[in-house]
């Protein structure tokens, strides 16, 4: 059938509408008519080919939808369920076995490569083929082809175009408190950077009752957004010695946790140099592979001090989504502050609010999807 989907063709965008064609799902594949999809940071890392993703390619990997069509052998869904679409994983590694996915074996081939595992792809134009699969689902269209073990079902009583983000950005951020550091009531914590994975981080912060929660970022719209939603204290990194602060602020100590979502090398050292003895820095920008990180390695060794990367908030997305939309639901996680609506047609416009910084999280709304009444 025919779809409309928005194709990056070249390195740094911009992104085209175009009609494609898309299959019928394969065995274990799903077919979503999607209603939104997020738009998130790692998008245009691919689109600038930071990750090397084939070109041309329909990105997007914060889908939600409703689902169309199942493959053979699907049982999880069906046709007229609402599901969000998340990472693609093998579901029988170590990782995958062990309910922390994100660490899959397979975790590149199935979300980054832009074709399925035998190098097909089920979108094409013209018969030319046209990558897809980007995070087994490549949302930026109006339909997508997902695989049963990458869509989770969502109860119906919260606006499914709401819920995209849930798959990537607030996912991280949450799990990366609640799983990954698993910071407990009292203890002290340094977001740097706040975007939707900062500010995510920062309400989940709140929730689990943290003591102080400090925001690091250059833009004050999100240090207001960050005290709105549970940062203690924030701080502007322009002209500042972010540590310096950091230590004024904790009587010389520092603190338990430093989260960077930065993904720059500098701010990665500086979170580390803000930990307390005992204290654990989690990356969890997308940094790319080959960029080093200049560690003190006499501060590392002294307090036990921890550095780590954490994906996807160590989040096994079949339980952690329908967790998240509890959350929202009762007030705990509230996302949609952060979130700006624009059309298919506007997404050229949506991505560069965002990379202007003036949007903290594009959702956008295909053709036909009601704007959600929050
Ligand atoms: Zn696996
Ligand atoms: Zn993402």
């Amino acid at each position: 059938m025919k779809i409309t989907a928005a194709v990056t063709r070249q390195t740094g965008g911009p992104f085209t509408l175009e009609q494609l064609d898309i299959e019928d799902p394969l065995p274990g594949e799903v077919r979503v008519r999607i209603l939104a999809t997020g738009i998130c940071h790692t998008d245009m890392v691919m689109r600038d080919r930071l990750l090397p993703v084939p070109q041309p390619v329909v990105l997007g990997h914060e889908g939600a939808g409703i689902v169309e069509a199942v493959g053979a052998g699907v049982r999880k869904v069906k046709a007229g369920d609402a599901v969000v679409i998340s990472f693609n994983t093998c579901g029988t590694c170590p990782a995958c076995a062990g309910a922390t996915p994100s660490y899959c074996r397979e975790f590149f081939p199935r979300n980054f490569f832009g074709s399925r595992l035998d190098g097909s792809s089920g979108l094409s134009q013209d018969g030319t083929p046209i990558h897809g699969n980007i995070f087994g689902q490549s949302s930026f269209a109006t339909h997508a082809l997902a695989h049963e073990r990458n869509v989770v079902k969502v109860q119906d009583d919260v606006p499914t175009a709401l819920l995209g983000p849930l798959a990537c950005g607030v996912m991280t951020g949450v799990g990366t408190v609640t799983n990954a550091l698993k910071i407990r009531a009292g203890q002290s914590v340094v977001v740097l950077g706040a975007g939707t994975v900062g500010l995510s981080a920062i309400m989940a912060a709140k929730m689990v009752g943290a003591g102080r929660i400090i925001a690091i970022d250059p833009q004050p719209a999100r240090r207001d957004m960050a005290l709105s939603l549970g940062a203690t204290d924030v701080i502007d990194p322009a002209g500042t010695d972010t540590v310096a602060a950091i230590l004024a602020l904790t009587q010389r100590v520092g603190v338990d946790y430093s989260i960077d979502t930065t993904a720059r090398a500098d701010v990665i050292r500086s979170g580390i140099l803000m930990l307390a003895p005992m204290g654990e820095c989690a990356v969890v920008g997308a940094i790319a592979h080959g960029q080093d990180i200049a560690v003190d390695g006499g501060h590392l060794l002294s307090g036990g001090r921890r550095l780590r990367g954490v994906v996807e908030g160590d989040a096994d997305p079949e339980t952690f989504i329908p967790w998240l939309v509890d959350l929202y639901r009762d007030g705990h996680l509230p996302f949609d502050r952060l979130v700006h609506f624009y059309s298919l047609a506007e997404i050229n416009k949506a991505v560069e609010a965002s990379e202007r910084g003036q949007v903290i999280k594009p959702i956008i709304l295909m053709p036909g999807t009601p704007m959600p009444t929050l």
